[in-house]
């Protein structure tokens, strides 16, 4: 367990520091269109047309023109790249689903027109007990609990058979075929796309902190 712990520390720790990164970096671009000689701060409140608001707008615009579509562009080659793994039948997903959301909460977005939860209702169901859930994959229990900071639940196929197989492979929904379609999903060794997850977590955890940090440009600018 000792190695699954130092696993969790350095995941964590990694994401602090490619946070940091991204932070410079997304400052440098900021600071690279500021007008010549102008004093103040992004964050600053200017007067509307002044050269600091001009500033503010044309951050704004290279944040939407230019950084989002360079976010985008690379999320989408990971996802391509995606397409040189494959799923090795572990049925680990399907035996060990987890969500944010309790089962009622599920069900309330479901009924408010939620996709992915009408999809994931309809085909999985709560675990009775923590215990029962965890007796499938002890390891990526731990692995899901300790990752993920809120509270997780967990659910089981019905529709998987003793034998680890799909008994409705044909019909089975989007989310199973999908699956994994988020590069910073929890994987357990098992999954034939970790391999994947490993390569192009550095990656996709750099896409993630740069949109938390436009995010905090955008609520933050001119407030
Ligand atoms: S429907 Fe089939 S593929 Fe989807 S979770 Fe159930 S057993 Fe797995
Ligand atoms: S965990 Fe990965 S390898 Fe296992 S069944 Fe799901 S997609 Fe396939």
């Amino acid at each position: 367990m000792a190695d699954l712990n130092s696993k969790i520390n350095s995941m964590k720790q990694k994401y602090r520091e490619i946070f940091l990164t991204s932070v410079e970096a997304i400052k440098q671009r900021v600071e690279e269109i500021k007008p010549e000689g102008f004093e103040g701060d992004i964050f600053d409140t200017f007067e509307a047309d002044s050269l600091g608001a001009q500033w503010q707008k044309a951050v704004l615009e290279m944040f939407e023109n230019d950084i989002s579509h360079e976010i985008y562009r690379k999320w989408k080659e990971i996802l391509a790249y995606r397409e040189n793994f494959h799923c090795k039948g572990c049925a680990t997903c399907c035996n060990l689903a987890c969500s944010e959301f309790s089962p009622e909460q599920l069900k309330e977005k479901a009924q408010n027109g939620d996709k992915f939860a009408t999809q994931f209702t309809s085909i999985f169901v709560p675990y009775e007990t923590r215990e029962d859930a965890e007796k499938v994959y002890p390891e990526y229990l731990k692995l899901l609990k300790d990752t993920l900071d809120e509270d997780v639940y967990f659910y089981h196929c019905p529709k998987l058979t003793e034998c680890k197989r799909c008994s409705d492979y044909e019909n089975r929904p989007e989310i199973c075929r999908v699956f994994p379609d988020n590069p910073l999903s929890i994987l357990p060794e098992s999954c034939g796309f970790y391999p994947w997850r490993q390569e192009v977590e550095p990656v996709a955890l750099m896409l993630h902190s740069m949109v938390e940090i436009i995010d905090y440009y955008k609520e933050n600018i001119n407030k």
